[in-house]
């Protein structure tokens, strides 16, 4: 896969880029092992003043870069500087609370191991490399770089091929505020050779956000090297509407739940599980919702739909809407091409899905939305629990004990009542099942890629 940018508004390609040599990887790998000493040694403050200065840079170029991402890959541009600013909060939300996270933890009560003082305490790791997708260039590296360069860690990144630009911004970035050089450095280099950076004595650990058979390719070297992972990776989540809801606003929420950055997230809802009794009420809101999306040239304001960012994304959409329709679903609307240039894909919605369809088990990754009707909540339960995936789940209730049996019987690493999955730097993000191992943001996040120390004192 060459290293480029494509404009997946035009099919223009704007920029391709030399993959480094095996020489030059080893010389950003030397950079970063001698980083990790510098930054191990400095303190949170000082820390917290580059990381504080980093997101004044983000802020300050908010509007180039944005203007990158939807060139990179599509999304609006509303939506790109959204993605941007929300960088620079994360980054100053663990610039205030990184010291505080990673404090000492003490033993209430020493004397129960024998000692005067037991405590546990946080250690950076050292070089912890990134495998980052393309869907948000910005957010799904910053909520790894922040915390881990808090933490004291140093970070590595190879980011999406089709993200270069994005990429070689964020390979100065931390630089420009004041971080020693190699604190992080982009490697662009394709996904083959990722497997000898992560075995490299001087790589300490490693965290893959994308599909679930990188995660699994990534995992099995990290684990063949007793490396810590973590890996953030598909999702197929439920969105289940249950009758005392309010079905109109749960609809308008669908909407944007299913088709946000052009429907590419991993927590976009995917599957809309809906109570019989108002199913036909929701089905018909939830359709004329997406009908009404503009879909066009991401970097007009008023556009809401964008192109898919690669043609074979574009394509595997295409194919999805083609066998479920073959085997006998309903479609809608949409799912099929849009104008004669780029690779715009008309948001879609299906019903009557069956298990043999491939749309039923697979992520659709795009504005495809599946509705199913269901009888009572246990239904609804079983059908949102019948996927691989794990990530994150929303429940549209106000019976407190519907609320309260999906909350603890949902397979999911979040569950939102009455609201889209959303992340934030506050909670913790992450699945479970094949949607990943380990969590992002939040304490548990920055403390991933922790030595957790425990220290004992006679
Ligand atoms: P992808 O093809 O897995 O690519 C993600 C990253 O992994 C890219 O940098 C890619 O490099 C690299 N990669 C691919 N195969 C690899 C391998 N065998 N070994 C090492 N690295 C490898 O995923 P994508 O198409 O970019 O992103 C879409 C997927 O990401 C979806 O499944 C989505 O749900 C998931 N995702 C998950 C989260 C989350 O937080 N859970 C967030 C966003 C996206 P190349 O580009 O060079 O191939």
């Amino acid at each position: 896969m060459p290293i480029a940018t494509v404009n997946p508004a035009t099919g223009e390609l704007i920029e391709e880029f030399a993959s480094l040599t095996k020489e030059q990887v080893n010389q950003r790998l030397t950079r970063a092992e001698a980083a990790a000493a510098m930054l191990r040694a400095t303190d949170f403050d000082t820390r917290a003043r580059w990381m504080r200065a980093a997101a004044d840079l983000v802020e300050a170029e908010a509007a180039h870069t944005a203007r990158r991402l939807t060139i990179e890959m599509g999304k609006p541009i509303a939506q790109a500087r959204g993605e941007v600013l929300k960088c620079a909060h994360a980054m100053r939300f663990y610039a205030d609370n990184a010291e505080s996270l990673l404090a000492d933890q003490p033993l209430a009560d020493p004397s129960t191991v024998g000692a005067s003082a037991a405590y546990t305490s946080y250690e950076p790791l050292g070089v912890v490399l990134a495998v980052m997708p393309w869907n948000y260039p910005m957010w799904q590296v910053i909520r790894f770089a922040a915390p881990a360069l808090m933490a004291g860690n140093v970070g590595l990144l190879k980011h999406a091929s089709n993200v270069p630009q994005s990429a070689m911004y964020l390979d100065t970035l931390f630089e420009r505020a004041g971080f020693p050089v190699g604190s992080f450095q982009t490697l662009l280099i394709g996904a083959a050779d990722v497997e000898a950076v992560l075995r490299d004595r001087r790589v300490a650990a490693a965290t893959l956000t994308g599909s679930e058979p990188a995660g699994r390719s990534v995992a099995a070297v990290a684990g063949s090297e007793v490396k810590k992972v973590v890996l953030e990776l598909g999702g197929s989540d439920p969105f289940i509407v249950l009758p005392s809801a309010d079905v109109g606003a749960a609809a308008r929420t669908a909407v944007t739940a299913r088709t946000i950055n052009n429907g590419q997230s991993c927590i976009a809802a995917k599957r809309f599980i809906v109570h019989t009794e108002v199913y036909d009420e929701f089905v018909e809101a939830f359709v004329a919702g997406t009908k009404a999306l503009t879909v066009g040239d991401p970097l007009d304001e008023e556009t809401e739909i964008g192109p898919i960012a690669t043609e074979s994304g574009w394509r595997e959409l295409v194919d999805l809407v083609g066998d479920a329709v073959a085997k006998g679903a309903l479609l809608r609307c949409g799912g099929s091409a849009v104008g004669t240039e780029g690779w715009f894909f008309e948001p879609a919605v299906l019903e009557e899905v069956t298990t043999e369809m491939r749309v039923y088990r697979e992520e659709a990754f795009g504005p495809l939305a599946v509705v199913h009707r269901v009888d009572d909540v246990e239904q609804a339960l079983k059908l949102a629990n019948d996927t691989t995936f794990g990530l994150s789940s929303s429940v549209w209730t106000t019976d407190p004990d519907e609320e309260r049996f999906l909350i603890s019987r949902l397979a999911a690493g979040a569950v939102f009542v009455n609201g889209m999955t959303v992340s934030y730097p506050q909670l913790p993000f992450g699945g479970i099942k094949d949607s990943g191992i380990g969590r992002e943001l939040a304490a548990e996040g920055i403390r991933e890629f922790c030595n957790l120390k425990t220290v004992w004192k006679s």
